[in-house]
């Protein structure tokens, strides 16, 4: 196998379990190491560290076994089977529950990988080249998982894959067909549009946060800003709220709202939903309006050099619910910014509650569900943030 040394003293992060390899951190590679690749990983000292994929950009290596182990002919397989079965240890695969994230990248120890399922359908996204390549592999052993009961492996790596790699990944099915594209997460019905809805179709990393604020939904008047597929409005109407309003800037997620209601609570006359960019709808409603709203906005920091802007853009929007929300009101405020730690998400949303004069308590601090685990090696798979706050 093709070989990549590393300079003196730079396998500390490995020896620890990191999943990656820094380019900088390389002395000297094999010259005929392509991108997607399977190379082994060498300390100064000629001891072998590890074996991962290869791929050009500052993370060299995403690492798949760590020492002397080898990766055999049912490497995907048994990866796939150990992440079933915490997905069923923690009793996520129900008749009321079909839909879960099988495979969360480096937190299932398969770096550059993510599925998830929508009951006899995985989507599959690969985020480094080797997986690209695995592709086919991967779905195989998908199917092979006989108790998953995966019947359809639709690919989607047309956004994930590193543009410069030229890899030109299309978008289908690579096993079986369409068969229907309705999911059930704790007993509501979905409509997942993987074709064309942005990631995999729907935020399964919600989830827990949606049963949650269903809790809390019982004779409130919501507004769920960012709703895209309107998961936390259905689980808002099923809670019992008097009323619930979505907004998103996108017409097509305000039509994937509009039919995820119907499929619950056709005909049921509490729930609206308007295409408006979030801060001006804010701008637009009355003081008192609402007493249960959720801020889950796209990422405001995609990257490190957008930090600033983005912790901005969390204190402007947050402020604007302080200022709007009714006495004794709840707020759920979110983060999925990776660069965004839970203290600065903490911080920025403090500071919009001391600009507003808001008296605000926490009440629970949320994260990324147990379908979406963080290897303890890897503390950059944690992304996922909230706040439930009691407004005075
Ligand atoms: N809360 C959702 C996920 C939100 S994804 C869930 O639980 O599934 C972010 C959504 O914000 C996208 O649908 C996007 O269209 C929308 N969006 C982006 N910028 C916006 C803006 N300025 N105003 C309103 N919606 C916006």
């Amino acid at each position: 196998m093709k070989k990549i040394v590393l300079k003196n003293g730079k396998e500390e992060s490995i020896l620890r379990h990191h999943p990656w390899v820094f380019s900088g951190a390389i002395a000297h590679q094999d010259p005929e190491i392509q991108e997607g690749d399977l190379v082994e990983v060498y300390s100064s000292r000629n001891k072998k560290l590890a074996t991962g994929h290869f791929q050009i950009g500052s993370i060299s290596v995403r690492i798949l076994e760590f020492g002397d182990n080898t990766i055999n002919d049912n490497f995907y397989e048994n990866r796939l089977l150990s992440a079933f079965n915490l997905r069923k240890s923690l009793n996520l695969i129900r008749p009321d529950n079909n839909c879960y994230r099988l495979v969360h990248g480096e937190g299932d120890f398969l770096p550059g990988l993510v599925v998830d399922i929508y009951s006899n359908t995985a989507v599959m996204q690969a985020h480094s080249p080797g997986m690209h390549y695995e592709r086919m592999k991967i779905a195989e052993a998908l199917v092979s998982l006989s108790e998953a009961d995966i019947k359809n492996v639709y690919y989607k790596s047309d956004t994930t894959l590193p543009f410069k790699a030229n890899l030109d990944p299309v978008n289908d099915y690579i096993v079986g067909k369409y068969d229907g594209s309705i999911a059930i997460e704790n007993g509501l019905h979905f409509n997942i549009d993987w074709l064309k809805g942005q990631k995999t179709g729907f935020f399964i990393d919600q989830r827990e946060n949606r049963k949650l604020l269903e809790k809390f939904s019982q004779g409130r008047k919501v507004l769920n800003m960012f709703c895209y597929t309107g998961g936390f409005s259905v689980y808002a109407m099923r809670g019992g709220a008097k009323k619930v309003v979505s907004v998103d800037s996108s017409s097509k997620a305000i039509e994937l709202t509009e039919a995820n209601i119907n499929l619950n609570f056709a005909e049921d006359t509490r729930h609206s939903a308007i295409a408006e960019d979030a801060f001006k709808y804010l701008d637009s409603i009355q003081k008192d309006d609402f007493d249960l709203m959720i801020l889950d906005p796209p990422a405001f920091a995609k990257h490190r050099n957008a930090l600033k802007n983005g912790l901005i853009g969390y204190r402007k929007l947050n402020l604007k619910a302080f200022e709007k929300i009714k006495k004794g009101g709840i707020i759920f405020t979110f983060s999925c910014s990776q660069v965004v730690t839970k203290e600065m998400f903490r911080l920025a949303v403090f500071t919009a509650a001391s600009q507003s004069g808001r008296k605000v308590r926490i009440l629970h601090q949320l994260t990324q569900p147990a379908d979406h685990p963080v290897d303890i090696s890897h503390p950059e798979g944690e992304y996922l943030k909230g706040l439930v706050l009691y407004v005075e």
